[in-house]
């Protein structure tokens, strides 16, 4: 079942899905780009709706801004199924409080809670344990939250979302999460791959089991985001078509398309028809709906208790 924000629900009901996507994020690195307008989501969503589009993965973590209470309204407004996330972004993201506050508690039993009971006082949980890794390796801050986030995954079989910075560090990461916290690989999601488009690179990341989660277009990655397309064909063709998923990634109020950017619709509207030039409409519409469900899809009450060891 995937854990959307208005209970769980079934892999198949996911429908076309933008696999990483955000309608609300804030960071003291992105200061007045915040997504933080509850009329925008709302319209980015109806829009994101209006071309094919029904459900959306938020991989905002915690501490960014969710605003995890007002999701289910949104996504009863809108008719759009949304999953939130729980885990930690880069250091950078957060204030030196935040982070004293978090290193004094059991990081791992903050994503469990969320996950299982709700964020905050919101009565929502989260779907998927957002992590990120650095450029080309994996800093302090990085292993604590990885190796949080792979406790709690045994503790509720919850999917890892990874953030790679620019694409890079997805070997690091898999060793990581994989080989020393013994996460299964295919319980693994790598974004923003294409970001750093070394093909060959992707092949090994893909080798692992691990998902793939590539980018739509964004003004911050226009230097790589052509190569996006031949990257899928290069993985397709290697036969991890069943390992791909997309997303649209609006991380600024600017990128919205309420605001004039790409924003969600762009994703079907204009990538979709692209890649189905590059891979086949048919393997198009099962990186949409079909891999989703699968790589988010978890059995949650078989998996939550299981005895597997804490690791510490
Ligand atoms: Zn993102």
């Amino acid at each position: 079942m995937i854990r959307s924000v208005l209970g769980d629900i079934a892999p198949a009901d996911l429908g076309v899905c933008d696999a990483h996507d955000h309608l609300f994020l804030r960071s003291p690195r992105l200061p007045g780009q915040e997504l933080d307008s509850p009329v925008a989501a709302t319209e980015e969503l109806k829009a994101f709706r209006r071309v094919g589009g029904r459900s959306v993965v938020q991989w905002t973590p915690h501490g960014m801004g969710r605003r995890a209470g007002l999701l289910p309204e949104l996504s009863r407004a809108t008719g759009v199924r949304l999953v939130a996330a729980t885990g930690l972004h880069q250091s950078v993201h957060y204030s030196q409080q935040l982070l004293d506050r978090l290193h004094a508690d059991d990081l791992a039993a903050l994503f469990v809670r969320e996950l299982t009971e709700g964020i905050g006082e919101s009565g929502v949980r989260a779907g998927l344990i957002k992590v990120a890794g650095g450029f080309h390796g994996l800093d302090a801050h990085a292993r604590w939250t990885m190796t949080a986030a792979a406790e709690a995954h045994h503790a509720t079989g919850a999917p890892i979302a990874v953030h790679l910075e620019l694409g890079t560090g997805a070997l690091d990461v898999l060793d990581l999460l994989c080989g020393d916290c013994d996460v299964p690989p295919h319980r693994v999601v790598l974004g923003h791959l294409n970001r750093s488009p070394d093909l060959t690179g992707h092949l090994q990341a893909a080798e692992s089991g691990a998902y793939l989660a590539l980018d739509g277009p964004s003004r911050s990655h226009h230097a790589t985001d052509w190569r996006m397309p031949d990257a899928m064909r290069s993985l397709a063709d290697a036969g991890f078509g069943d390992r791909l998923l997309l997303g649209g990634d609006t991380t600024t109020a600017g990128a919205q398309s309420v605001h004039g950017g790409p924003g969600m619709p762009h994703l079907l509207r204009r990538v979709r028809p692209r890649l189905g030039l590059a891979v086949g409409e048919e393997l198009v519409e099962q990186i949409l709906t079909v891999n989703p469900g699968r790589a988010f899809g978890v059995d949650w009450d078989r998996d939550l208790g299981s005895p597997h060891p804490v690791l510490h």
